[in-house]
């Protein structure tokens, strides 16, 4: 096996090169020789694997200390032996890598990539009957998009851009870690390597705008809480020529007086006498849009639920609806007058009767009956013990 070359040689750099000069010489023997641009070469590929290797060495304050002193035999006691593969090498040195072959790939200095504007969130509080039944509604969504003047580069119209004096137009920067070398965005340019020399002045340079857009929302019908309408394209605007992001609608609904939703079912509460659960009655009930007749039969029982098919909220498609379903609450009146006093005093002197001529029959006797006759046997034989 031949000996092996001496690093500084590799890299064409004097023995006292600073680690920018060794940097900067690595970088052009890297393009020159990198395996994109010779592929199958085999020299070449020997070049580029010997470049990062002397690169690795030099590149590091007590490596390169280590080679100065005693050569190739000192940098092997600190367990380095030279990359395994291409991998390695790309992944040791990502930050120039990237430089090189990641931004603007296919033409080489090429503008920043597109980014996508993000999606915006806009909360709509609704009242009941809107959400159920569907409306339009005009909101107001503060959202960025691209400066008109300067198409979102943020130079004035027609200036020249220079490099980004904290990166040197590389659009990252590297700091050492001990034997890591931690590689992120520039904070000056945030990536974009280059900067502006005048600011377009009708965005102070930012690129971007904030404003206020007037946007008309179709709200169908069948809408309930926490349900979100997407408005695909009204998000942020993309940077770049990348596309916009969508808005979201999300919504809350206010509750109704006297409605509330279970699904797409409308629930209604209503109040009557005793007297009329007992001997039927109409009644006029509202509706989502409108109102209607609504028949209480004789002998309704508290609770019960009459249910109006068609009746309740409509779905978001199609002709489809819920029910609604009214539940009757039989109201026990808390004073009477004289006069309904003295019917109710019959009525229960009316009922005793009845009662009596079920029991001599010993027929006829309903649940109902049944139930109080033996609640009232276990009352009287724990009142005897
Ligand atoms: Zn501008
Ligand atoms: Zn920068």
């Amino acid at each position: 096996m031949a000996a092996k070359k001496d690093y500084y040689s590799i890299l064409g750099v004097p023995r006292g090169a600073s680690v920018d000069d060794i940097k900067k010489s690595y970088r052009q023997i890297a393009l020159k020789y990198h395996p994109d641009r010779n592929p199958g070469d085999k020299d070449a590929e020997e070049r580029f694997k010997e470049a990062a290797e002397a690169y690795e060495v030099l590149h590091d304050p007590e490596k390169r200390r280590l080679y100065d002193l005693y050569g190739h035999e000192g940098v092997s006691s600190t367990g380095f032996t030279g990359f395994r593969d291409f991998g390695d090498i790309f992944r040791s040195f990502s930050d120039i890598f990237d430089d090189m072959f990641g931004f603007g790939m296919g033409g080489m200095g090429g503008g920043p990539r597109p980014q996508a504007g993000t999606d915006l969130r806009y909360d709509l509080t609704l009242n009941f009957l809107d959400a159920a039944l569907g409306t339009e509604v005009t909101v107001e969504v503060p959202r960025v998009v691209n400066c008109r003047t300067c198409g979102g580069s943020g130079a004035k119209p027609g200036t020249r851009r220079i490099p980004c004096p904290q990166c040197a137009g590389r659009g990252v920067v590297s700091r050492s870690h001990g034997i890591f070398q931690i590689t992120t965005t520039c904070p000056r340019c945030q990536g974009m390597k280059e900067f502006f020399a005048e600011a377009c002045p009708g965005c102070n340079g930012e690129g971007r705008l904030r404003e206020k857009k007037k946007i008309k929302v179709k709200v169908p019908p069948g809408m309930d809480s926490g349900t979100h309408l997407v408005m695909p394209g009204e998000g942020n605007g993309g940077s770049f020529g990348g596309p916009p992001g969508d808005l979201y609608i999300v919504l809350a609904v206010r509750p109704h007086e006297v409605f509330h939703r279970e699904g797409y079912d409308l629930h209604l509460e209503v109040p009557i006498s005793f007297v009329q659960a007992s001997l039927g009655t109409h009644l006029t009930i509202p509706t989502l849009k409108d109102s209607r007749e609504l028949v209480i039969p004789p002998g309704t029982q508290p609770g019960e639920t009459i249910r109006i098919k068609g009746e309740g909220v409509p779905y978001p498609k199609g002709s489809r609806k819920g029910d609604l379903l009214v539940q009757v609450r039989v109201v026990v009146p808390r004073s009477l007058t004289p006069r309904q006093q003295h019917l109710l005093d019959e009525m229960a002197k009316e009922e005793g009767a009845a009662a009596q001529v079920r029991g001599t029959q010993g027929q006829g006797q309903g649940q109902e009956e049944g139930l109080l006759k033996k609640l009232w046997h276990s009352f009287t034989s724990h009142k005897s013990n």
